[in-house]
């Protein structure tokens, strides 16, 4: 067991709970010991002690606590200790790093909190490069309007220190790239219906579509290109990983489809629509991302991206899988919000109910009460729910 362990027990959850507005998570004080020393075997035997902490100073107000921490602040670790965000490995050598929102509704908190801000945040402690790429790549759920209120709501909240991108601009670079995959006979043309894919992949087995030559590949990507050649369906570009890789959404993902639908953007000017995985592995080789702060959500995506840059021999940004925050009672999927505008539930997407960026800027909250929350989760893997009372209590006191 660690040095002082009921100390350093006292002082991390009178820590989380300061930063928390009087409530520590048990899973918080958890974490900040792994970070000691604490052997997973131990969790039992100390769980009960944290959880009779926990409750102990629940009892004190903000300002008993923080006099209480300072009493405990000495002994707990350098890195747990210090204000801010932890440093970042290599950081030394300069920091790039970006955060993809995507065209489809309103910007909200939830955007902000789980991956906008800790990026942003080591943007300004290391003079980053930031990168805010829109990713629209997929017609169906591009909005029109979305696009200026993107550039509007990350004006505010990351200042100027940003670079747009616009992903549907950069379509033949995608082209480019998937091109790339199959000369190095690294992706095929599958012409399986979905159905008859997922046999394969269940039974651990290649579609027969995986043996054709690199050349007729080829062919058949001009074909998908080709108004006149396949139609929406018919065929996917995918990635050749392993079909008996142990996860099944492993086995030879898709790179890119047809789809037809009108773009907001580029109207009916491509056909072939590259999905996430090509997109987003091309946009961190291309601007050369050395960081990446992405929700736990993305561990599967990752692992395929990271199958794309070995294929170019590029090196995988260091990334970390940022804990969720679930908010309990706020209205956050961005359907939901573009849904209950349209319907007229919503005045607007700066409707005082809403947790857009636009509403809390309506509201009088400041960007800087939203990094001072951000810092203080700091990089965790723990998920949190939260709801909404708690949440702005805190922001309502960071803001003064
Ligand atoms: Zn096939």
């Amino acid at each position: 067991m660690i040095k002082n362990i009921d100390k350093k027990i006292r002082g991390y959850a009178l820590k989380n709970a300061i930063a928390y507005g009087g409530k520590a998570n048990p899973g918080s004080v958890v974490s900040a010991l792994f970070n000691e020393g604490l052997k997973k075997s131990d969790v039992k035997e100390v769980m009960p002690k944290i959880q009779k902490v926990i409750k102990e100073i629940s009892k004190f107000n903000l300002d008993e606590q923080k006099k209480e921490y300072e009493k405990f602040k000495e002994i707990l670790s350098e890195r747990e200790s210090r204000e801010g965000m932890p440093e970042l490995p290599n950081a030394e050598k300069g920091v790039v790093m970006r955060f993809r929102p995507a065209p489809s509704g309103p910007l909200h908190i939830g955007n902000m909190i789980g991956a906008g801000l800790p990026t942003y945040l080591y943007i300004k402690k290391y003079s980053g490069k930031f990168y805010v790429i829109i990713d629209d790549t997929n017609p169906e759920k591009t909005l029109f309007e979305s696009y200026e209120n993107i550039k509007r709501d990350c004006d505010w909240m990351f200042g100027n220190v940003t670079k747009y991108v616009v992903s549907s601009d950069r379509i033949d670079l995608y082209y480019a790239y998937a091109v790339g995959l199959i000369e190095k006979n690294k992706a095929y043309i599958c012409e399986c219906e979905p159905e008859k894919f997922k046999e394969f992949s269940m039974k651990k087995t290649n579609c027969p579509c995986r043996k054709k030559s690199i050349k007729e590949n080829i062919k058949n990507w001009e074909k998908m290109l080709d108004k006149k050649g396949y139609k929406e369906g018919e065929a996917v570009l995918r990635f050749k990983s392993d079909m008996k890789d142990p996860n099944p959404s492993m086995r030879d993902f898709p790179l890119a489809r047809i789809n037809t639908t009108k773009h907001p953007m580029q109207g009916d000017k491509y056909r072939v629509w590259p999905l996430m995985n090509l997109v987003v592995a091309v946009d961190d080789m291309d601007f050369e991302m050395t960081h990446i702060i992405r929700g736990k959500d993305h561990k599967d995506n990752a692992e395929r991206q990271k199958m794309i840059f070995d294929v170019f021999k590029k090196k995988f940004p260091w990334t970390f899988f940022i804990g969720r925050i679930k908010f309990k009672d706020l209205v956050l999927s961005k359907r939901k919000l573009t849904e209950g505008i349209k319907s007229g539930e919503f005045s607007g997407e700066d409707d005082p109910r809403l947790a857009t960026v636009i509403s809390l800027k309506k509201r009088g909250y400041k960007p800087e009460a939203f990094y001072k929350f951000a810092e203080e989760r700091g990089l965790t893997e723990v998920d949190k729910v939260i709801s909404s009372g708690d949440f702005f209590k805190i922001i309502d006191q960071f803001n003064k």
